[in-house]
């Protein structure tokens, strides 16, 4: 009796705990793109940025990452007024470089200020059973002596030893792999045809669920094989004409993942040029 008695407590804390698992492992964390001050008018990127972290607070996400371009002009001012407004977040917030923090051919110069600056240009969080590997796609769209190979070096490591945990994992860039077509040619919004193809690859053989950019300035919504591919509206400003300034709010499970944009509410400063 004694026994079958251990076992139930056994058993039932078997149960509590395969249950809090599965619960624990639903969370929502949220892309942010391009707060880019400076892009849409320094005083509204300010005020539209100090209104997403608002906003953000009161959704209460796990963290949230903003996918590069922090700011227009990478200045000890512009990073300073970014770093301001950031440490207003309540909860964790990850960043991405973007072609306007490290240049588009980055150099010495550049990356040693952002490293300096802002941090760590490429680096892998875990939140809940999932990762999250944070990358320097500049280094993807430019073969950059000294750099390039180095994070490729890193990344197919990083996917190496993901594998072997078994989790899933979401990659973090500031460039969309492309923009309509996984064949159309390189330009200035997407990654030269060869890596994108080669960086597919790797993501469909490592578990990879999905690929969260920006740079478009405007949403960018695909799927290659199953793996979700994201570039989310600017708060700074948008460069279609019908977005609304805001983010997207990723809702995770074991079971399912979903994306959706929330709007800033205004009022916030709509002219663009003050
Ligand atoms: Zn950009």
């Amino acid at each position: 009796m004694l026994h079958f008695h251990k076992y139930l407590m056994v058993f039932t804390l078997f149960l509590a705990l395969s249950c809090s698992k599965k619960e624990h492992n639903s969370f929502t964390f949220v892309q942010l793109c391009d707060t880019q001050l400076g892009m849409g008018g320094y005083n509204h990127d300010i005020e539209t940025f100090n209104q997403a972290v608002k906003q953000i607070n009161s959704l209460n996400p796990d963290f949230v990452l903003i996918c590069g371009d922090l700011v227009n002009d990478a200045t000890e001012s512009s990073y300073a007024d970014f770093k301001n407004i950031r440490d207003k977040f309540k909860i964790p917030c990850y960043c991405a470089p973007g072609n306007h923090d490290v240049g588009n051919i980055p150099n010495d110069s550049t990356l040693s200020f952002y490293r300096k600056t802002i941090g760590k240009d490429y680096y892998k969080i875990e939140n809940k059973g999932f990762s999250f590997v944070v990358t320097n796609s500049l280094l993807w769209k430019e073969d950059i002596i000294n750099e390039s190979e180095k994070h490729d070096d890193w990344f197919k490591e990083i996917l190496k030893s993901i594998k072997l945990k078994k989790q899933p994992i979401f990659i973090v860039g500031h460039y969309p792999l492309f923009v309509n077509d996984i064949e159309e040619q390189e330009g200035y919004f997407n990654l030269p045809l060869e890596k994108r193809k080669e960086l597919l690859n790797l993501f469909d053989q490592n578990n990879v669920v999905a690929y969260l950019s920006g740079h478009a300035h405007k949403p960018l919504i695909n799927n290659y094989k199953s793996i979700q591919l994201v570039s989310g509206e600017a708060t700074s400003k948008n460069l279609d004409s019908v977005s609304d300034l805001g983010f997207r709010i990723w809702e995770v499970s074991n079971d399912t993942i979903m994306q959706h944009f929330v709007s800033l509410q205004k009022p916030f400063n709509e002219n663009p040029m003050n």
